[in-house]
Parts: structure tokens; C-alpha cells; sequence
């Protein structure tokens, strides 16, 4: 059953709707993610990549949030149809998430084992004494000494912090783990080793994965599928080999070229001209056409759709639509 998927979601809009306009955040994005697979959700601030991981687990705000259409699959049953009774079972029991910042997600005036232990409790019938057990035990499953565990978060360093975020991120064993830019407020030097930890303690478990970042190195490292993510809309989509070796869509093109490489030497990286476009006023046609280098009349009046380019490949661009094969 390896290659069930454990999570799949089609068409999925969200939206926020606010005085000044709608913010068009996600558009229709279709992605699945198979039981133990991890996979990338790459693109730049504003992109979409949050509201998606929200859309998820039930969390955009709402308002000015909505979910306008589409579906999420979990374990053959759509989440978007759960009473919210039964997603609260689900948040941090089966589906949990990691956060940015560990210094908004945990409570400054509980102790760190007290944390851990009171999801165990939730999602679990336990007593305090095993809840408590359990919060050992996850301390030092991610590398805190377990007696540590009635010491406060101002009394951890910042990776430690982030330690004891996954810790309850993982405590109930959950099958799915969105984390989001995990590594992002830690110091560069503790960056590698949170990120290892995470992907040996998912493999380990058995953990389904979708990571947020804006760093092609972090997914290169971690994930197995990616999906390139630009205006509110996955505009390629495949495996590691499909995105590094056979990158097509022009965006994701864009990305690699922005980046140093220790193979080429180039005396200027190329950015990826203009900024990505205000959510709430896309462009017509294709959201990337003002940035695209290959952007012809067409783009800025259709709307591309996926295509298959190879079994398990998808890109959204009008390249390589009717036939064309990525040339006009
Ligand atoms: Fe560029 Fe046109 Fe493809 Fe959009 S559809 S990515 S503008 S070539």
C-alpha cells in the first residue's frame, strides 16, 4: 500500500475577502502526497504556500478567509466536509504542523514537558503521569535530555526552542506533517541540523511530509516530490529528478537561475526581473506573463492548464500546450 496516496487535494480555492478587494491567495492548486512521502511546496513570499498548509488543516481565518471550492482527501474522506468538531481530532492528532516562529508557538508560561504532555492528553486517554512519560520520551527523541522537560521556553536557545516545537509537532505520532519554513528563524549554523532531524524522525515514523519553504536546496535535501508554487498556483509539479533535472516551466527556471552554483561560474546570478503580482489584482492570462521571458500576446489573454509533459510531470505554461513541447 506504499503508494497510497494519503493525502490529495483538487481544485482548491481560497480566498480573503476584504474591503479593499478579493485576495485571490490560492487558485485552484491539484497535488497529492503518497503515505511516508515528503514533498516541497516551493515559491517566493505572497505566494500561497501558508494559506494552502491553512486550507488543509481548517485554519484560514474566516473572515475575511473562505475556502470558495475544491476538495482535500484524507484517508479517502474530504476534510472540507468534517464538522469542525471532528477536525479539532484530527489537528494535532493525525495532521499536525510545524510553525515558523517558535517563539509565537509556545506558551512562555507552561513548562516545555507540560506542552508536549497536554496534546498527548488530548488525543489520547492517557493519564498525566503517562502523558508525562510521553513527554520525556519525545524530549529526547529529538535531542533534549528529558529531564529538561519542567524548564521553561526563555530557559531553551532557539534551535532548542524548535526542538521542542516538533516534539509536540510529533508527540501523537501523526500521519501527516506540514512544516512550515521550520528553519527559517533559526541561526544558518543550527539550520542543517533541525532540518536532518526532521526528515530522519519522519522517515523513522513513517510520516507523510509536505515542507514550506522558499529554498530549492532545503527540498533537494529533504523531499522526494516538489511543487513549484507562484501566484496562488502550482505551475510545476513532479519529482526531485523531474524539477532539477527537466525543469520546464519558465518560473521555476527563474528560481534555479537566481540561485549560486558551485558548479557553473557565472559572474552575476540572474534574477527573476519584477515582483510577484498583488493577490488581490492578478494579471490576465498567465500570472507570470509581465515576468516571463518567453511571454508571447497569447499568455496575457489564456490561462494555462497542466500538462503532462512526462508520467508524474506537470507544468501550467502555454509552452506546452497543443503539441508545442516547451517551444513556440
Ligand atoms: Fe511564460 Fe507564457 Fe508560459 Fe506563462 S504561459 S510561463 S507567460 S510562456
Amino acid at each position: 500500500m506504499a503508494n497510497e496516496n494519503l493525502i490529495e487535494i483538487k481544485n482548491l480555492v481560497t480566498h480573503y475577502i476584504t474591503d479593499d478587494g478579493v485576495v485571490e491567495a490560492v487558485n485552484g492548486i491539484n497535488l497529492s502526497i503518497k503515505k511516508g512521502e515528503s514533498l516541497g511546496l516551493v515559491g517566493e513570499t505572497g505566494a500561497g504556500k501558508t494559506t494552502t498548509a491553512l486550507s488543509i488543516l481548517r485554519l484560514v481565518p474566516d473572515p475575511p478567509g473562505k475556502i470558495i471550492s475544491g476538495e482535500i482527501i484524507y484517508n479517502g474522506e474530504d476534510l472540507l466536509k468534517k464538522p469542525i468538531k471532528e477536525m479539532r481530532k484530527i489537528r494535532g492528532g493525525q495532521i499536525s504542523m510545524i510553525f515558523q516562529d517558535p517563539m509565537t508557538a509556545l506558551n512562555p508560561i507552561l513548562t516545555v514537558g507540560e506542552q508536549i504532555a497536554e496534546v498527548v492528553r488530548q488525543h489520547n486517554d492517557v493519564t498525566r503521569a503517562e502523558s508525562h512519560q510521553r513527554a520525556v520520551e519525545m524530549l529526547e527523541m529529538v535531542g533534549i535530555q528529558g529531564e529538561r522537560a519542567h524548564e521553561y521556553p526563555h530557559q531553551f536557545s532557539g534551535g532548542m526552542k524548535q526542538r521542542v516545537v516538533i516534539a509536540i509537532a510529533l508527540a501523537c505520532n501523526p500521519h501527516f506533517l506540514i512544516a512550515d519554513e521550520p528553519t527559517t528563524a533559526l541561526d544558518v549554523t543550527i539550520q542543517a541540523q533541525v532540518l536532518e532531524m526532521i526528515s530522519e524522525l519522519q522517515k523513522k515514523l513513517g510520516t507523510s511530509m509536505m515542507l514550506i519553504t522558499h529554498d530549492l536546496g532545503v527540498v533537494a535535501e529533504t523531499c522526494e516530490q516538489v511543487a513549484v508554487m507562484y501566484a496562488g498556483e502550482i505551475v510545476e509539479y513532479g519529482t526531485l529528478e523531474h524539477i532539477f533535472n527537466h525543469t520546464s516551466h519558465p518560473y521555476t527556471e527563474g528560481l534555479f537561475g537566481s540561485i549560486p552554483s558551485l558548479d557553473k561560474s557565472v559572474t552575476r546570478l540572474k534574477p527573476i526581473k519584477g515582483l510577484m503580482p498583488d493577490p488581490s489584482n492578478l494579471p490576465s492570462g498567465c500570472s507570470f506573463h509581465p515576468r516571463c521571458e518567453y511571454a508571447t500576446d497569447l499568455c496575457a489573454e489564456r490561462c494555462p492548464v497542466d500538462t503532462e509533459i512526462e508520467p508524474g510531470h506537470i507544468v501550467r505554461c502555454l509552452k506546452f500546450e497543443d503539441g508545442r513541447h516547451g517551444e513556440w
